[in-house]
Order: structure tokens, then sequence, then C-alpha cells
């Protein structure tokens, strides 16, 4: 009888796995993530994959709804997996979280789904770190966003971040006052983000605004110079006349005032600049490196989203950090150098009879905080000395007969190719000399 072949699974397309390196690197951005949300006091939550389609859905626009993964489970509940984290917390807030103390700080890390197209930087299964300032309408609040944001990107040592920014307050206030409505501003913002800025001029006529909206929305997709502080100006000029879009564009002056004044951050501000995402009222951003043509980071001011999802009215702003793209504009900088193994040990039983004693001591190394790999497939010491060596590791404990009867191992350097007896409860101390050394 022939062999029956066996097929050979992939990954379904868009989908990845991490290799120990990448998953490595996916970790350590991680880690600064978390350490960034601990430097500004703000608590992890960990919320569901699965959540409500119609809590997802209801205003996540309409580019990221037509990309959802939805089904219905087995009780026939119509689910999908979360785009984005907003959403959910927005359900936290005002559900759970509805009577704790304002400002409540909130970060959350993990992975979301989009049914994205797959390409370079675009996944359907990616990964963002996501903070949420919630309870505070003030300029200061928006300023610290993006303040963390770049103690983000300076924690994993990319260079020439650009922070791109906007305010949805100051084009959807012009659209207000023309009694445009929500849905067609939706429609709005979406070409806008997509920046087929004539389309979305078009639409506005084909709705019936007024010429001095059409005239100012022109003139502010224009509105696009190297000095922040003359495009806000620029962009007040612009707006004179529609009372509420003046104050939206105050609001984004005082927000860069603040940044700008307290750390140093390349800033460009595009009036015409909107986001996918519908529930954003105010500031909004992006991070780019000139590596890469996607945007690293994005996110925003949504006032209105937690009391549409039943909650008291609540002033919120938040950011998500793309960690996948973070990766690899940190492959591109080469700013990513893999921690030195300092302290990677494998304990090798001479013969069967010391396994017991090999596995001993590994667990009293580990205690000691050493990283210690047993010698597993029984192989003679000279072979499972030359596999070690090839993969890097600092140093072998060599468990033969003789030394312990003076309850004592050989210890190799496999760096510097020495060897020496040490007694067992000294193998920490020797080792950490040793490193000392170098
Ligand atoms: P958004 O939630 O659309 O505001 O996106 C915030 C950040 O998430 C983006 O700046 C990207 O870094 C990241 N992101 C969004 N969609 C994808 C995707 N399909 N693949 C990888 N990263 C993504």
């Amino acid at each position: 009888m022939g062999k029956v072949r066996v097929p050979l699974f992939r990954t379904v397309r868009g989908m990845r796995d991490f290799l120990p390196e990448e998953a490595e690197l996916m970790k350590y951005i991680e880690n600064k993530a978390r350490e960034i949300a601990q430097l500004y006091r703000y608590r992890e939550v960990i919320t569901p994959v699965v959540e409500s389609y119609e809590l997802l859905a209801a205003k996540a626009g309409e580019e990221i709804r037509s990309r959802m993964y939805t089904f219905r489970d087995l009780g026939g509940r119509m689910v999908a997996l979360r785009p984005e984290f907003t959403a959910s917390l927005a359900r936290l807030v005002s559900n759970k979280l509805r009577n704790k103390p304002k400002p409540l700080r909130l970060f959350c890390v993990g992975s979301l789904y989009r049914y994205d197209e797959p390409q370079r930087g675009r996944f359907r299964e990616f990964w963002q770190s996501n903070y949420e300032l919630v309870g505070s309408d003030k300029p200061e609040a928006d300023a610290e966003i993006i303040m963390l944001t770049n103690s983000l990107m300076n924690a994993t040592g990319l260079k020439n971040c650009v922070f791109k920014v906007g305010h949805i307050g100051v084009l959807r206030e012009i659209l207000n006052e023309e009694n445009l409505k929500e849905k067609v501003q939706n429609e709005i913002m979406q070409l806008l983000d997509k920046k087929q800025y004539d389309d979305a001029i078009k639409r506005v006529k084909s709705d019936g605004a007024s010429r001095k909206c059409v005239i100012a929305l022109k003139q502010l997709m224009k509105v696009k110079e190297s000095g922040v502080f003359e495009t806000v100006k620029r962009m007040e000029r612009q707006v004179r006349g529609f009372e509420r879009a003046e104050s939206a564009v105050k609001n984004l002056y005082e927000i860069l005032e603040l940044v700008l004044e307290s750390q140093k951050i390349d800033v460009i501000v595009e009036a015409g600049f909107a986001r996918g995402l519908e529930y954003y009222t105010g500031m909004v951003f992006e991070v780019y490196v000139p590596q890469m043509d996607t945007a690293l980071c994005g996110g925003g001011r949504y006032d209105r989203l937690i009391e549409l999802f039943g909650g008291e009215p609540t002033a919120a702003v938040g950011i998500a950090h793309g960690l996948d793209r973070i990766t690899l504009a940190m492959q591109k900088q080469k700013t990513w150098t893999k921690a030195p193994r300092e302290n990677t040990v494998i304990i090798i039983p001479v013969k069967e009879e010391m396994k017991k004693e090999a596995l001993k001591i590994s667990q009293k190394l580990r205690s000691k905080n050493l990283q210690v790999e047993s010698e597993v497939m029984g192989r003679k010491v000279a072979k499972a000395l030359g596999d070690a060596d090839k993969r890097r590791i600092s140093y072998a404990v060599i468990v033969g007969e003789k030394e312990l009867k003076d309850g004592a191992v050989i210890l190799r350097d496999l760096k510097r190719r020495k060897q020496q007896k040490v007694k067992i409860e000294k193998i920490t101390e020797t080792i950490e000399a040793a490193n000392q050394k170098t």
C-alpha cells in the first residue's frame, strides 16, 4: 500500500505565525507599551476578542464595518471579532466603570481583526497597544495622549517620527452649521480619510451646502504648511464666520502649544485630515516614520461615544499604537538589538545515573534567575556541548560522577572556552564573577 500523503497546513491568508525571534521582538514592544502605561498611570484592562456586532459596528465607520469578521455564534447571537479597542473600552466606561471617579486612565493590548487586503504592514490579525483618557475635555488630556505616544516612540528607539495632527471638530462644525446629516458627514469624513478631496467637496455640494461652506472647506484642504502655528493661524482665517469651528481651531492651538512647550516633537498640521473611525469629535493624529508610508499609530478625541453606548455624557481621548508596524519600523531603522545572553546555561549529565542530580541542579540555578536548559536528548557530552555552542549558550554545567562525589560539577565557559571544577553552591557566584569580567 502506498504511503498516505498528509497535507501541509498553512496559515489562513492574512494571518501570521510569529517565530521565536519575531515573537521576541513583538513581546519586547508590548513590554515597552506596558512600561509607558505604568509611567503615565494607565491601568490595564482585558476585554474579550468577541463582542456583539452591534457594539462594534455602531461607530466603526463604513470602511472598517465592511471588513469585520462577523458571524452568528451557536446560540444565534450576531457577534464579531473586535476590529479595534475603543468600542470595548467605551462599553466598559458606560457600564461597569460608570460610577468610577474621573479621570479614568485605561490601557489594553492585544490582537484585532480586520479583513484588510494583506500587504506590507497590513494584516488581518494585528496587534495594538491602546490608551484611553476618559472624563476630561481639557486640552491637557489631548496633550498627554500625544506625549505618551512620543514616549513610546522614544522607548522603542524610533527616530524621525512625524506626528500628523488635525481636528475633526473644525470640519464637523462647518458641516453642522450647514445642517448636513450625520450620515452624509460620515461619508465626507471617509472620503477625506482616503484623501479624495474633490469627491468630498462634490458630496458637500450635492447635499446643498452653501457657497461659503464649500469655499471654506476647499481652502482648508489646501492648508498645509511647515510651521505648526502658522498653519493653525491660516486655518483660523479660513473658518471665520463658523463660530464653533473657530473655537475648534482655538482648541487645536492650545493642544499644540501644550505639547510643543513640554517636549520636542516633529508635528505637521493638516486641516483636511480625517480618520476612518466615525466617533472622533476633536483633535486627531497619526504617527509616521520616513521609511514607511502607512501610519504607525492613530487616535484622537471622541466626546460622544460613551453617551451613545448609554453612559453619561463623557469626554474622552485615546490612541492606538500599531505594534506590527512599530516592529517593521524598528527593523527598517535597525533599532532592534537583541539583549546579550549572559546567563544562559545548559546542564549535561555525563551518564544516565547523573540525570536526577542534573535536574536538581537545574532547578537550583533557575531559582537564582539563571536561564537553564537541560539536555533531554540523551546525547554524549561532546555532542551536547557542540550544539550548545552553536546556539550561543554561555555556560555548560557538566554533571559527572567523579566531581559529584566532592559536591562539585565542571562549569564550562562556552564563550571563553575555559572550564573549571566548581562546588554546586558556588555555580551562580562563579558565573556572575565571570560575567563581570566582560
Ligand atoms: P486605527 O484603529 O485604524 O486607527 O489604526 C491604528 C493603528 O493600528 C494604525 O496606525 C496601524 O498601525 C494599526 N493597524 C490598523 N489596521 C491594521 C492592519 N490591517 N494591519 C496592521 N496594523 C494595522
